[in-house]
């Protein structure tokens, strides 16, 4: 019998190497108690959280809490099922209107979680002989969802408006295409030239699907996201975004204007064949979105906790992922694997907890420490945030 793990032998060895060493492992941090949006205790120690989604600090809303309490105690803890077969409650299709507002589209549909909105949308709208266009640098849920699906793949590189017209040039001008873009890549914290790439999808035929997990909420009038500020709504024939991260739940959508979009509830099998949403996800969901509708206030402030962090961490000497800060991530770039264990496990020591990040979650060779901001990190947070990363940098020689 030939041992079918023996393929993942070589990772296996690197992370015992890693762990021999004596350092904690990056991927396995139990979070004690979670106290609020922007800490937890981790090894009965306070630490401010400074590698989470919760961009508005959304999770603690006592609104969004009760509307979930309510909707367990009226509906129970689970569906227990698929909506197609096993029913849709009221809580999913409020839900979808409360997208529908927040987004002013025809349509939306909900999904158990943004990987499976991936998944299902671009494995579903792009078929055999239609070919998919996406960032080379794409998330994992569009890479899987294009390989769960029939059409031609064709990568541009990472942000290249030229690339992609390049590629678009190359295509029979009469077959369906997809291109399929970030607002915000959410690796390095850079947004994607959305107002470029769009005019020239439209130049070439082609439809637009854009995922705003990382910036719904925060950028645009209305907190749609970078397509929003980019001017590009009226172009973008698909919006994918997430629960999990602005709004502080679980659950992925779609949004969009197509007439007719519903089909897909029939059609798409990441949405058919698996349970739907529990009854209080979807009610603290709801809230959440009807909640960042008018969250001006909120968002300025994740602005500026952004462009403090990012300004100091350059300031003390790091090299982060972009120039300026481009949304409410910040990468520390980092030389090797050991290199950045070695800071995240000493900023963790003081008591801040970020998120490690190597390939292949990240373009290759790239090694780096995350940081996202929450609107809920406080000014002396910020200011204790950026002591640690000087505290630290020191004690492992990254800064001088
Ligand atoms: N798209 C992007 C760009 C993401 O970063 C993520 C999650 N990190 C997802 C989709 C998937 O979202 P979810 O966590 O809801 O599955």
């Amino acid at each position: 019998m030939t041992d079918l793990f023996s393929k993942f032998d070589a990772l296996i060895a690197e992370r015992k190497a890693l762990l021999d060493t004596g350092v904690r492992d990056p991927f396995a941090i139990v979070m004690d108690k979670v106290t609020s949006p922007t800490e937890a205790v981790i090894q009965g120690r306070r630490t401010i959280l400074l590698g989470t989604y919760n961009y508005m600090g959304m999770t603690f809303d006592p609104d969004v809490i009760a509307a979930g309490k309510k909707a367990l105690d009226e509906y129970g803890s689970g569906t227990t099922g698929s909506r197609v077969l096993n029913g849709t409650y009221q809580g999913h299709k409020e839900c979808e209107e409360a997208l529908k507002e927040f987004y002013g589209t025809d349509h939306a549909m909900v999904f158990s979680t943004g990987y499976q909105a991936n998944l299902g949308m671009i494995s579903t709208i792009a078929g055999k002989g239609d070919y998919i266009i996406l960032d080379a640098d794409s998330h994992a849920s569009i890479y899987d969802g294009c390989w769960l699906g029939n059409a031609e793949i064709v990568r541009f590189r990472h942000n290249s408006v030229e690339d992609l017209e390049k590629r678009l040039a190359r295509l029979p001008a009469d077959a369906g295409k997809l291109v399929v873009l970030e607002g915000v890549y959410s690796m390095l914290g850079d947004i994607a030239p959305l107002k470029e790439m769009v005019a020239v999808a439209k130049k070439y035929g082609a439809m637009v699907l854009v995922d705003e997990a990382h910036g719904m909420g925060f950028f645009g009038e209305n907190g749609r996201g970078v397509f929003e500020e980019a001017g590009v709504a009226d172009d973008v024939d698909f919006v994918v975004g997430t629960f999990s991260k602005s709004v502080g739940t679980v659950g992925g959508f779609c949004v969009s204007n197509h007439p007719k979009f519903d089909v897909l509830r029939l059609v798409c099998r990441p949405y058919v064949f698996t349970a739907s949403l529990p009854p209080s996800v979807v009610a603290t969901a709801a809230t959440s979105i009807r909640k960042l509708m008018h969250a001006a206030d909120k968002r300025a402030h994740l602005w500026k906790n952004s462009k403090r962090l990012h300004q100091g961490l350059r300031d003390l000497g790091f090299t982060l992922g972009t120039e300026n800060a481009q949304s409410a991530i910040i990468a520390v770039m980092l030389p090797d694997m050991e290199t950045t264990v070695r800071m995240w496990q000493a900023l963790l020591e003081l008591g801040l907890y970020v998120n490690m990040a190597r390939p292949p979650a990240t373009p290759a060779g790239t090694f780096l420490l995350r940081c996202s901001l929450c609107a809920e990190h406080s000014d002396d947070q910020v200011g204790e945030i950026l002591g640690m990363f000087e505290q630290a940098g020191k004690a492992v020689g990254c800064i001088a």
